[in-house]
C-alpha cells in the first residue's frame, strides 16, 4: 500500500522541477518528478511529487491554468501541502507569472497566507531585508539585467512581487528568521493582522532555510526556489538517506547524446574524446540537406556500443554554431538537431541503451518526449542540481536509468563520472 504523499510541488520549468526533486532527495524524500499534469493516477510509492510545467514565461492566463490543474491532480494524490517551485533568480516580468500563480493557487486552496524566497544561499542566492543578491551582487545588476525574456531590474523583491499581485506584499527580515521558528510565527500572525498575505522571507545562510523551516509546515502552500525545501523532509521526520535515493540496479548499454553548446558542455565532450572512448560528431547542415544522420549515427554506436559508453554529439563551439545558425536560421537549427538526437536517443534504448545521459535542457525535453517518458523516478546526485533517474519508456518497458544535464551544470569529467557513479 503507498504511504500518503507529503508534498505537492508543481515547478514551472522542468529543469527547475528536476532541481528541487534533487533537494528533496537529499533531504530524505522519495520524490517523483511528471512531466506536466499526468491523465491518470500517481503509479509510485513517494513521499513527494514535482510537476514539471513550462510556464515561466508565458501568458499569466495559461501559466494560472496549468498550475490550478497541477494543482487538483496532486490533490486528489492525496497531497496536504504544495510548494510552487520558481527560479532562484525570481525570473518573471512585471505581469507574472510569479504572483498570478501564486494568488491562483491561494484561491484554489482558501490560503490566506504564503511565503515567497527564492533563496539559496548554498548556491549563492541570498534574501537580506527583502533584497535577492546573487553571489555578491544584488540581482538588479547581475547577468539577470540583461536576460532576454525575464529581465530583473529591481532587487527588492517586495516591490517586484508587489508589482504582480493584488494581495498586500511583506517581509519577514533575517532578524526575525535568526531568532528561529517561534519568531516566524510570531511575525506570520502580526503581518495577517496586517492584511499582508504573501510574505518575502529573508535567508542569508541554509541555517536560515533549515530555522523556518518549522514554521512552514502549517503553511498549506509554499512559494519558493528549490532552497527552501531542504528544511521541509526533517518536518514529517524524514532525515538524509541512501534509501530516499535508491532506484533499481543499473544495466544494459551505456550512451551519451549532447545537443548542448554551453561552455561547460563543450568542456565535458572534449574530455570524453581525450579519454580515448567512441564518440560521434553530427552536421547540422547535413540534417538539413535531407540525410538520415540519425540512422548512420546508430549504425556506427552499434559497432562500439559493447565495449562501454559512446557518445553522439551536436556540441559545437559559439563561432561554429552562429555559422549554422545563419545559414538555418536559430530555431530551424534548433529543432532540426533536437528531433535529430531525440530520434538517435530512442533508437539506441531500442538498441539495448539503459544507461542514458543526455546534454541540453531542450534537448532533454525532446528525449523524454520521443522516449515517452512520463514520469522520472529521482536518485542520488551525479553533480549538483543532476540526478540519475529511472523512468519507464515504451522503448524499454522494464525502465532505464537517465540523467538529464542542463547547459552549464557538471564537471569536465561529466560523461564518465556519471557512469561509474552508478555503478557505485
Ligand atoms: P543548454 O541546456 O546548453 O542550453 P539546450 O539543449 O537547451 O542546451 O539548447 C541547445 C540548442 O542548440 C538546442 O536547440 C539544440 O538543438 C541547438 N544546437 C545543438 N547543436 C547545435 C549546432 N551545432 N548548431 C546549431 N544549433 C545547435
Amino acid at each position: 500500500m503507498s504511504t500518503r504523499l507529503k508534498l505537492g510541488c508543481i515547478a514551472d520549468d522542468s529543469t527547475g522541477a528536476t532541481d528541487l526533486a534533487n533537494n528533496l532527495v537529499r533531504a530524505g524524500m522519495r520524490v517523483v518528478q511528471t512531466i506536466g499534469v499526468p491523465p491518470g493516477p500517481l503509479d509510485a510509492d513517494v513521499d513527494a511529487v514535482v510537476v514539471a510545467l513550462k510556464s515561466r514565461t508565458i501568458a499569466p492566463e495559461d501559466a494560472v491554468a496549468q498550475s490550478v490543474a497541477a494543482l487538483r491532480w496532486l490533490q486528489a494524490q492525496g497531497a496536504t501541502q504544495f510548494y510552487f517551485k520558481y527560479c532562484s533568480t525570481f525570473d518573471s516580468t512585471a505581469r507574472g507569472n510569479i504572483g498570478p500563480v501564486t494568488e491562483a493557487l491561494m484561491d484554489a486552496l482558501g490560503t490566506p497566507f504564503t511565503i515567497a524566497t527564492p533563496a539559496f544561499p548554498e548556491n549563492q542566492r541570498t534574501v537580506f531585508k527583502g533584497h535577492l543578491f546573487v553571489g555578491d551582487l544584488l540581482l538588479s545588476e547581475s547577468g539577470m539585467k540583461d536576460h532576454p525574456l525575464t529581465p530583473m531590474t529591481d532587487a527588492n523583491l517586495v516591490r517586484v512581487l508587489q508589482a504582480q499581485c493584488k494581495r498586500k506584499v511583506g517581509l519577514i527580515d533575517y532578524q526575525v528568521v535568526g531568532q528561529g521558528a517561534d519568531a516566524v510565527r510570531a511575525r506570520i500572525a502580526e503581518l495577517k493582522a496586517q492584511g499582508v498575505a504573501i510574505a518575502i522571507v529573508d535567508a542569508v545562510s541554509n541555517a536560515d532555510l533549515l530555522r523556518m523551516a518549522p514554521a512552514l509546515a502549517e503553511l498549506p502552500l509554499l512559494t519558493a526556489g528549490s532552497g527552501v525545501a531542504i528544511g521541509l523532509p526533517g518536518n514529517h521526520g524524514l532525515a538524509p538517506s541512501s534509501q530516499a535515493a535508491e532506484l533499481p540496479a543499473a544495466e544494459g548499454l551505456q550512451a551519451v547524446v549532447s545537443g548542448s553548446c554551453s561552455l561547460a558542455t563543450n568542456r565535458q565532450v572534449l574530455d570524453f574524446i581525450r579519454s580515448g572512448r567512441p564518440a560521434l560528431a553530427i552536421d547540422p547542415l547535413r540534417i538539413a540537406a535531407g540525410e538520415d544522420v540519425a540512422a548512420e549515427a546508430l549504425a556506427w554506436a552499434g559497432e562500439h556500443l559493447a565495449s562501454g559508453p559512446v557518445l553522439v554529439y551536436s556540441t559545437a563551439e559559439p563561432a561554429a554554431v552562429r555559422a549554422i545558425q545563419a545559414r538555418l536560421g536559430v530555431e530551424q537549427a534548433g529543432g532540426l538537431v533536437e528531433q535529430t538526437i531525440a530520434r538517435i536517443a530512442q533508437g539506441l534504448v531500442e538498441r539495448g541503451v539503459r544507461q542514458l545521459v543526455v546534454a541540453g535542457g531542450e534537448t532533454s525535453g525532446a528525449c523524454v518526449q520521443a522516449l515517452g517518458i512520463a514520469q522520472l523516478r529521482i536518485g542520488g546526485q551525479i553533480d549538483p542540481g543532476v540526478p540519475w533517474c529511472h523512468a519507464v519508456s515504451p522503448a524499454a518497458p522494464g525502465g532505464l536509468h537517465l540523467a538529464l544535464k542542463s547547459g552549464n551544470f557538471g564537471t569536465d569529467d561529466f560523461f564518465t563520472k556519471a557512469f561509474t557513479r552508478l555503478q557505485g
